[in-house]
């Protein structure tokens, strides 16, 4: 029987962030909620990896209560367990505090019912800084894989996991002593419609929520903004730029196009005095 734990983040479902200009912190409301993208694949690849092997999955997030939404949408997905970290203390966790809340959680989990394989996503869609993972691998010492797109073996007997992971060049293949801590690409699972006993459970559940004192007693000067290095100075929505010429250079030939560029790139003094 295997323990599985998959560590989800509720996100806005936009890539188009807005941040409110008075308090540099995202604008939230009216834009709906859903599981992070890469997250769903994650849980996709754990309840595939219970099927082979008979076990359970345990979720976590750290949110406000309305993650409990996510929650329920992984145990449709075949979870077993949710448990939401939701405390005013934690808001405005940056990705140090975030790891830290994590970690911690997870390791109180571990001491109760060890953990065999730990699954992050790569990134998280409004953040965007894919630290929370390689954070919660260093703060636990377990080993660590990023961009995990296949699961060739998990052998409890030999405590070893075998992954496929994707660099820029090549697929490399790695073996990691258990329990390690993957972030996952969307590649590493299919997400498959909900079973309808998982759906009716999702209906069902309850999640459990632990908060800043209760079971993990933590450190409130490294939880929220009191434990987040990153202080945000300026936010702002980058100025969209108007887009530049365009040369068909089917229509008016190579030459002509190189010939029209280069006339322009002189005639623009900025870049006629890289020249000079
Ligand atoms: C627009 C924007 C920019 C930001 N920039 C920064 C920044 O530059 N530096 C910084 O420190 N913080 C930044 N933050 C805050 C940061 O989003 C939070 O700290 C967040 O909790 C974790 O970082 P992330 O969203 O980048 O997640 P990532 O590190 O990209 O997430 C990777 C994976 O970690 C797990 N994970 C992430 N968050 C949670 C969670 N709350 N609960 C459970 N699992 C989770 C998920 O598996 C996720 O797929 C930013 C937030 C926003 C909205």
């Amino acid at each position: 029987m295997i323990h599985l734990l998959v560590s989800i983040k509720q996100v806005p479902d936009t890539t188009n962030i807005r941040i409110d200009p008075e308090t540099g912190s995202l604008i939230r409301k009216g834009v709906p909620a859903i599981l992070n993208p890469y997250d769903a694949h994650a849980v996709a690849a754990a309840a595939e990896w219970k099927r082979k092997l008979g076990g359970k999955i345990t979720i976590i997030t750290m949110g406000p209560p309305s993650a409990t939404l996510a929650l329920q949408e992984c145990i449709e997905l075949g979870a077993d367990r949710g448990i939401l970290l939701s405390d005013r203390k934690f808001a405005g966790s940056d990705t140090w505090a975030t790891s830290y809340v994590l970690a911690e959680a997870i390791r109180k989990i571990h001491e109760e019912d060890p953990i065999d394989l730990l699954f992050f996503g790569k990134q998280a869609i409004d953040g965007d800084t894919a630290q929370v993972g390689p954070g919660v691998a260093t703060r636990l010492e377990f080993p660590l894989i990023t961009y995990a797109t296949n699961i060739r073996e998990i052998n409890q007997d030999e405590g070893f996991v075998l992954i496929e992971r994707k660099t820029e060049l090549r697929t490399e293949i790695i073996r990691a002593t258990l329990p390690a801590l993957l972030t996952c690409e969307k590649e590493i699972a299919e997400i498959p419609y909900a079973a309808l006993p998982d759906l009716i459970k999702s209906l069902r559940y309850e999640t459990e929520t632990w908060t800043a004192e209760d079971p993990v007693i933590y450190d409130e000067t490294k939880i929220g903004l009191k434990g987040s290095p990153t202080k945000v100075s300026k936010t702002g929505t980058p100025k969209q730029h108007e887009p530049g010429e365009t040369f068909k250079v089917a229509e008016i030939g190579l030459k002509e196009s190189v010939d029209t560029v280069f006339e322009k790139m002189i005639s623009n003094s900025s870049v006629a005095s890289l020249w000079e």
